[in-house]
């Protein structure tokens, strides 16, 4: 199962993997690809 984050910044949305629960999050910084930068990411669902 993963998560799929929405970057704030620019919109791009990508899945993150991992097994844990992130339910208790809105959102994490990581790093965003297309901004070239750690973005503050949202959590818009579970996939
Ligand atoms: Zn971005």
């Amino acid at each position: 199962m993963g998560w799929k984050l929405v970057c704030r910044v620019c919109g791009s949305e990508w899945v993150l993997n991992v097994s844990y629960r992130l339910s208790d999050f809105r959102g994490l910084y990581h790093f965003c690809r297309v901004c070239g930068k750690n973005t503050f990411h949202e959590i818009v669902g579970s996939v």
